[in-house]
Parts: C-alpha cells; structure tokens; sequence
C-alpha cells in the first residue's frame, strides 16, 4: 500500500480527514509527528513540523525521487513543492515563489535552505561553469546574510532577526543566472535585549585571529563587552574560528574587496566599544569616563578623536540663524550611544546586502540570445507573534502577516473561482473571513495605525506613547477589530492602561504603546552622521550619504520606520501577486528543542494562527486536482479498457468520462471545458495505483 494511504503513518494530506475538525487536525498532526513524518499536504501546501533531530531525507537518493514527480506520487516533501515551483517555472514559463511562514524557531531558515539545495541539485545537468558559479554565489551570499542577520538566542541559535525574500533568476534551459535579495525589519539591535547576539559578532570576539583582534584593540574574552552580556550568549561553540573565516571567505568570493572587509569588521569592533562607553558627570557637564575607547573608537572609524568625543556629548542645533553647541545630558548622552550602535549595525546590514545585489543581479541578460528570463522567489519570513509583552516589531511582524493571509485569500480563492467559471464548472460561493479590513485598519491613509503613528511623530513639540494612544482611541473607537482599555474597561485580557488590542484573523494581540513614538522616528543625532560621513575611510562614508547635510540643510525628514515597513510590505505582496505561489507553513513543537515533545496547547495555537483549518475547508469545497484531458488520458488511459491502449469516442473528454466511470469515480470529479476536475486527493491516489499495478 502506498504512503499516502497508510493509517499508520496518519493522513498524508489534512483534506483526508473524516472531519475537518481541530481535534482531528491535531491527531493526525501529532500521529504523523510521532512517526517521523514532518511533512503533510494541505493539497499542495505543505506543513512541516520541526523534528529537533537530524533527518536522513535530504540526501542525493531522496532528491532523484523527487526530481521530475507530480505532488501526489510520492510523500509529502518540502522537495516536492520545489519541483512543482521549478516545473511550473520552466514548463509553463512561469515566476513561481514559495512563501514560507511559521514563528521563530519552527525550521523557516532550514526549509528555505533545503529548497535552494534542491533547486541548485538538480539544475544545470551539463555543468556549465557560469552557472555553477551563480549557484556558488547565491548559496555563499545565504552564508553572509545568516552571520550578519541571524542571532544566537536562547529559543534558537540561528535565529533570523529579519524576513528574507530572495528572488532566483533563470535562463532559458531553467538554469539560475543570478538573483535579488530584499530584507525586511532587521531587529536594530545589535544584542536586542533578550534577544541574543548576532553572530558575526560572536564570531569576531571568538573566531578572528589574534592579529585582527588586536588591530581592532577587542580582547578574546567576549564577557568583556556590556552588550554581549547583555545579549546573554557567552557560550562559545566549537566552531567559531572555522566560521569566521567561511564568513570572511564567503565575502571575498562574493567579490567584497579588502578594504570593504576590514570596514565590516572595524564597524563590528564600533559597536562592542560603544557598548563599553560610559558617561560621568562633573557638575553639569556630562564626560566619558574611559576617554582611551574614544582615541579607539576615532582610530576605527577613520576620524580625529576630538570629532568623536563631540559628537557623544554635543548635539549641533539651529537656533534661528545661529548655530549652537548643546551638550547632552548625561541619559541623553547613553541613549544618543545605543542608538548609534543601533542605526550602524542596521546601515552595515542593508549595505551589505546592496553589495550582495550589486554582484548577484543579473546583467546582460539578451533576450535574443538566452530567452525569456523567469523567477523563482522564495520568501523567509516572521509568522504571527503574540509574546507575552508586544511592542512594536509584533505589530509590524503582524501587519505583514494579514496581509500575506490577503494575498493568499485574494489568489487561492479568486484563482480558483476564476477557473471553474472559465471551465463552466458548477461552483457554489464558500465563504471566507476578509481580513482586509485589519489591512486598511493599520496602513489605510489618514485615518489608519500607522498614519496616526507618523502623524504623532511629525509633531514639533513632545509627543509621548500615551497621546498616541489617545489619538488612536479617538480615530478608530468604532472600528470592529480595535480597543482599548480605555474604550472597553471591563475587558480581562486588557491588562494595562497603555495597551491597545487588535483583532486579528488568527487571533486577538494586546500591543503596549509604550516605545511606538521611539521606535517609529529615526533618532539618531545628525551630529553622528555627519561624523560618519566625514570619515577618511571611503567605504563607512558611503554607507552615511545624509550626513553630507549641514545642520542648516538638515529639512527634509527621513521616512518613518512604519511608512518605510508598509511600502516595503506593499511592493512585497504585489511582486508575489504576480506570480504562482506555493506555500510552507512551519510549525514548531516545543519550547526546548525536543525531537520527541509535541506540545498540544502551543501546536494548537500555531496551527489556529496559521489558519490551516481554514485552509483545509477551502481547499475541500474545491478540487485537490485538475488536468487537460489529453494530459489524463495519457497518464492513466492503461486502467480501462475502454482508453487503452486507444480509445475509439468522439473526445478526449468523452473518453475520460468513461475511465472515471468505470473506475467508480464519478462522484467527486467535474468535467470542464478542457479540463477534468477531481476532487480530492484520494482519486489520484488510487488512480496512480492502479496505474502502478499496470506498469
Ligand atoms: P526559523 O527560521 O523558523 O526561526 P530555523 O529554520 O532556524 O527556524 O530552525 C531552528 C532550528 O531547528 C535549526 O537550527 C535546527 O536545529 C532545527 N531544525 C529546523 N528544521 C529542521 C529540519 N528539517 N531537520 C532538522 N532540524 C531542523
Ligand atoms: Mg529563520
């Protein structure tokens, strides 16, 4: 008996269940967990639960089983949507992407990674050489990327602090000749609180070789660094110096030049010293206390010490046609320190990948010469999060999360309808909860989240988190998805005055107001941009453009975190609107890394959130499978004597009714224009074993 069928193994595809049910949901999920089977098909969606343990389902042999098969012929597999994403592309010439979503944590990196391998085995058969080396620069710019934007923290010790979309290019002959990376979100901090540290920095401190260290004045021992202990991640790995230099040779053979990479490092080296910087005060002038870090800190940023120490403890203001020196107050002075280490980390990162872009991109590419040049896009980014506390990050990781749900509900469902019309199928309306109006809720103009957001901070005097709040109770106290203690007093799950509550589709989340305005405005000093900016190293003042500006220049604000998160999600979603998509939806077990725990409660949430219940009614009420009928015919004319091995009917159609007939199928298929229609997976099922008895 096939995989797919046996009750031992629990249902291979959700739209088997007897009842679409949670709880029959979860057995099949926990049963099929227990068994080792991590993958189970919502039709061609796949859910993936992490398994915490090596699996032996990757290699050579597994990928040749994969290479060239329809979904259902084999068990579920990550390698079989990237089969049906890369067929798609090349047969019907076709930019696919896969969009993979879960928490922090679920396996969205590791599944990523899998499906690039996939991609890059079974490409390029004839081993061009040009296109080995695209496929050797897209996987060392991953090995980049993860040093310089994954953490080590304590749920996860590759935890990805940005959402990834990375867009694969292909010849002609469905060869990669390049690719496009966009990031989103990137966590700013360096060692976000209880975040963790990013790694590139653990690698430096624990990796780098003596001589570098010292050049960089940073000592071995990484509990010397305030925001490495602060980060909470001193434990070393065995691997650390190895890594380092596969980062380090991984940006040479990207094509960074020598001085670019001594400049990451230098800026790395920033960072750690500025965390260590601390401010006294001697009456009322405010002093750093370990002036010898400044003469380090000028040394690494190509300055004289005297511009550094300035713009640590003065702000340069406009005060009419006079332009002052103000100097900091002492907390003015620690907090100007973590944003610059902040808004640096944040600026080395984009940088680098612009960098990554600028070589990758696809040049030349004629038309003429290669044909038409198709995409596969592959999208690494944050599920839905509810922490116990949920700040900023979560609503914008939120934000991005209905309106992936919108993208989903706008082509599964419109595609569908589209087609059964086309096809002159029968097709009765399901409905479906349209979360478009939390979309426009939070992004609509005026009158949405983020409008109100950004108005607050346009404000010239002090604007402070709990006026927001008020502005957004006035704004929005009729909207149906949003409240507020304020406006609903009585309500237990508001706990706090400076919360406010969003309906979500996957679920209800209390944001706290406190830090919206902070995090929203670009608070980085001018003084500490034009510091950069004046830098004798070439590379550090081109990543600092804006400091060009003298103070007096210095009108035009820069765009707010949220305007710049909404047009990013905005172009994001109409770039895979555009193409085939293929979805991943992750799903992590435990809280502490166990191959063996299915945690009930915390996979019910998940799978709550990801609206996979939802999935499985949609994809029920239409059908699991559809083929042109020439297409079926050839495939399974051989199990009816009717078809094989020709059939003597007036049409193909005809022709396939027959088998169906026959076959006792009748039931769950439709036949359309062009195409046969079969609802669920379990006809095809069967229908490939009785072809695989003939064969
Ligand atoms: P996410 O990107 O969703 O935060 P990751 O992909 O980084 O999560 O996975 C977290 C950890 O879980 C990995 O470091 C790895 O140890 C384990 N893991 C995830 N997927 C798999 C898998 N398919 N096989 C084995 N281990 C996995
Ligand atoms: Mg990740």
């Amino acid at each position: 008996m096939a995989e797919h069928e046996s009750l031992e193994f629990g249902k291979a595809d959700f739209v088997l269940l007897d009842n679409v049910s949670l709880e029959e949901f979860m057995a099949n999920l926990k049963l099929r967990f227990e068994k080792g089977r991590i993958y189970t098909y919502i039709g061609e969606v796949v859910v993936s639960v992490n398994p915490y343990r090596a699996m032996n389902i990757y290699g050579r042999d597994t990928i040749e089983q994969y290479k060239g098969r329809e979904l259902y012929e084999q068990p579920p597999h990550l390698f079989a949507i990237a089969d049906a994403a890369y067929k798609a592309m090349k047969r019907r010439n076709k930019d696919t992407c896969i969009v993979i979503s879960g928490e922090s944590g679920a396996g969205k990196t590791e599944a990523s990674k899998y499906i690039m391998q996939y991609i890059a085995a079974i490409t390029n058969p004839s081993q061009r050489a040009e296109v080995e080396r695209v496929k050797n620069m897209l996987l060392k710019s991953n090995c980049v990327l993860e040093a310089f934007g994954n953490a080590k923290t304590n749920r996860n010790d590759n935890s990805s602090r940005f959402g990834k979309y990375m867009d694969i290019n292909f010849d002609f002959k469905g060869d990669p000749i390049g690719g496009h990376i966009n990031n989103y979100l990137l966590e700013k901090d360096p060692v976000g609180k209880v975040k963790g540290v990013f790694k590139c920095i653990f690698q430096l401190v624990k990796g780098a070789p003596d001589a570098q260290l010292r050049s960089l004045h940073i000592q071995r021992d990484p509990t010397a660094y305030t925001y490495i202990k602060v980060g909470g991640q001193i434990k070393s790995s065995i691997n650390d110096s190895a890594d380092f230099k596969a980062v380090t040779d991984a940006m040479k053979v990207i094509g960074f030049t020598t001085e670019e990479i001594q400049t990451v490092y230098k800026i790395l080296a920033t960072i750690l010293h500025l965390g260590n910087l601390k401010f006294g005060s001697d009456g009322d002038v405010t002093l750093i206390e370990n002036s010898k870090l400044v003469s380090i800190l000028g040394d690494l940023l190509s300055t004289k010490d005297e511009n550094v120490e300035k713009a640590l403890l003065y702000r340069t203001v406009a005060t009419g046609r006079d332009v002052i020196d103000k100097q900091h107050t002492h907390q003015e002075a620690s907090y100007g320190r973590d944003a610059l280490a902040k808004a640096i980390y944040e600026r080395l990162f984009c940088w680098i990948v612009g960098r990554i872009n600028d070589i990758i991109e696809v040049k030349n590419y004629d038309v003429r010469v290669h044909g038409k040049n198709t995409v596969i896009g592959v999208l690494d980014i944050y599920g839905f999060e509810i922490f116990q506390n949920n700040s900023f990050e979560q609503f914008c990781i939120n934000y991005c999360n209905e309106k992936l749900q919108q993208l989903f509900i706008q082509l599964v469902l419109k595609q569908e309808q589209e087609e059964y019309q086309r096809e002159g199928i029968p097709w009765k309306h399901i409905d479906y909860f349209n979360n478009q109006i939390i979309v426009d809720l939070v992004e609509q103009q005026h009158k949405g989240i983020f409008a109100v957001l950004d108005e607050a901070c346009m404000n010239v005097g002090k604007v402070t988190d709990e006026m927001l709040l008020q502005a957004l109770n006035g704004k929005l106290a009729k909207h149906a998805h949003y409240t507020s203690r304020k406006l609903s007093p009585t309500d237990k799950n508001l706990e706090f005055d400076r919360d406010f509550r969003i309906r979500h589709y996957a679920g209800d989340v209390a944001y706290s107001v406190v830090g919206f305005i902070d995090k929203n405005k670009d608070t980085l000093f001018q003084d500490f941009k034009r510091l950069l900016y004046n830098s004798s190293n070439p590379v550090l003042k081109a990543m600092w453009p804006e400091g060009k500006l003298s103070i007096t220049e210095v009108t035009k604000r820069p765009l707010t975190a949220a305007t710049l998160f909404k047009n990013s999600m905005i172009s994001l979603v109409e770039n895979l609107a555009s193409k085939e998509p293929y979805y991943v939806r992750c799903i992590k077990p435990n809280e502490v890394k166990s191959p063996l725990l299915f945690e009930h409660e915390r996979c019910k949430h998940q799978v709550e959130y990801l609206g996979l219940l939802e999935n499985v009614r949609v994809r029920r009420a239409g059908f699991a499978n559809r083929q042109i009928y020439p297409r079926f015919l050839q495939r399974y004319k051989m199990i009816s004597e009717f078809t094989w091995p020709n059939h003597d009917l007036p049409s193909d159609k005809e022709a396939v009714k027959r088998l169906l007939q026959g076959c006792g199928f009748e039931h769950d298929v439709a036949y359309g224009k062009t195409k046969v229609f079969i609802r669920t997976p379990r006809t095809i099922f069967s229908l490939e074993e009785q072809r695989a008895e003939m064969v």
